[in-house]
């Protein structure tokens, strides 16, 4: 298979855990007999250093001549760098907002997972995590109350804000049908997140998931209340196989399940379109504090490339290859700085990518 992938190094620890993303994704291609071309794209600050602006059309464009696109995190110290004195729309920020938009990635699928070995790192009970966790949250991105008619307006002398909650069928059908085919890919487990009791929106989001349940019979699905699936989080993380919610709760849902994994160097993402066309990058940011030393995490962005295979290319193979290598790892005891515990052996951020190499087959 040929795969042309953009790749976006990023700020910060961006281009550091990239570099080792990229060793893994060539030896897995190399491997498994896949061609890769990798087209370089300029985002964020070090776009802003170069063009003035954190993303131009021109960038666009040879994005959406790419089958995938992986990235680095964006963005440096709001406090000390010279990219948060320019106005909103030019910081590094605004330039991932503009593409996600431009290349209309409505569905965020972020994995929450527990290592067994990694259960320390938990803040949950040992008889809650024994086993670990391994769900997946799919979030709709490019609607709902982010993106609905926003003002603020003194009405009879009272200053009142007002932001719109905004979701057409279309909408929700589309994301739906994803999280179904995710699941179907997984333990056939699916519980849509709503607040049906009380928003119109949540009315209709469960009416079409309802819907489109009937074309994937074999996938059992559970309609959860957003305020119930907080605490059920906390409470028993195991009963998850795949949440599919809208944007809001989904922002803050995926934020709660990754606290339960207590490492963010660990946690990959990814969103995609209609076509498939999809940006991975990991959870976590820039990590100014960090960049350069050579100590960041860079499974997280590994991971990401994982599920690039897995969601851009259907190359599940290979995805769980890389899925495996990383669980080896981890379960031999090598630890980057940030989720190093007594016992462990410390790798660097290149040693980690190459022990991790070493492991694929
Ligand atoms: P952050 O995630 O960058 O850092 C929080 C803490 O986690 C830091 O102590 C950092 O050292 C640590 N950390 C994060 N990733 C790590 C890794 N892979 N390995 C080891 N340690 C890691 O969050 P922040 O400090 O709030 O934000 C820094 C910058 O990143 C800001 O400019 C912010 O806007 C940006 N940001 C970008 C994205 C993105 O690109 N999608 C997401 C979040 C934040």
């Amino acid at each position: 298979m040929n795969l042309k992938i953009g790749i976006i190094k990023g700020d910060g620890i961006g281009p550091e855990i990239v570099t080792e993303a990229i060793k893994v994704l060539d030896k897995v291609c190399d491997l498994y007999g896949h061609d890769v071309h990798y087209v370089d794209l300029l985002l964020g600050g070090s776009s802003i250093d170069v063009h003035g602006v954190p993303l131009t059309d021109d960038t666009i464009r040879i994005a959406k001549e790419c089958d995938a696109i992986l990235m680095g995190s964006i963005g440096g110290d709001p406090e000390t760098s010279p990219w948060y004195q320019l106005e909103p729309d030019k910081r590094p920020e605004a330039g991932l907002l503009k593409i996600r938009k431009a290349l209309n990635l409505f569905t965020n699928i972020r994995p929450a997972i527990l290592y067994k070995s990694l259960k320390d790192s938990s803040p949950l009970k040992e008889e809650i995590i024994a086993n670990g966790f391994n769900m997946i949250i799919v979030r709709e991105l490019t609607g709902g109350l982010y993106f609905g008619h926003r003002y603020t307006k003194e009405v009879d002398g009272i200053l009142t804000a007002v932001d719109q909650l905004v979701y057409n069928e279309q909408e929700i059908e589309r994301v739906a049908i994803n999280a179904f085919e995710i699941a179907m890919k997984r333990d056939k487990r699916l519980t849509s997140v709503d607040k049906a009791n009380v928003l119109d929106s949540s009315r209709l989001w469960r009416k079409v998931v309802n819907r489109v349940h009937q074309d994937y019979p074999e996938v059992e699905l559970i309609h959860m209340l957003v305020d119930n699936c907080a605490m059920q989080l906390v409470k028993d993380p195991n009963q998850f196989d795949v949440i599919l919610t809208e944007n809001m709760f989904g922002d803050i849902l995926s934020d709660e399940a990754s606290m339960l994994t207590g490492s963010i160097g660990m946690l990959p993402s990814g969103s995609i379109n209609e076509t498939k066309l999809g940006l991975y990058e990991p959870s976590g940011g820039s990590a100014p504090d960090i960049a350069g030393l050579g100590i960041a995490n860079p499974i997280a962005t590994i991971l990401s490339a994982a599920m690039m295979l897995q969601y851009s290319f259907d190359l599940d193979t290979e995805a769980r290859a890389i899925e495996r290598a990383v669980e080896e790892v981890i379960a031999e005891g090598f630890r980057t700085k940030d989720i190093l515990t007594e016992g462990h052996i410390l790798l660097n951020t290149a040693q980690m990518g190459d022990k991790i190499c070493e492991r694929i087959r």
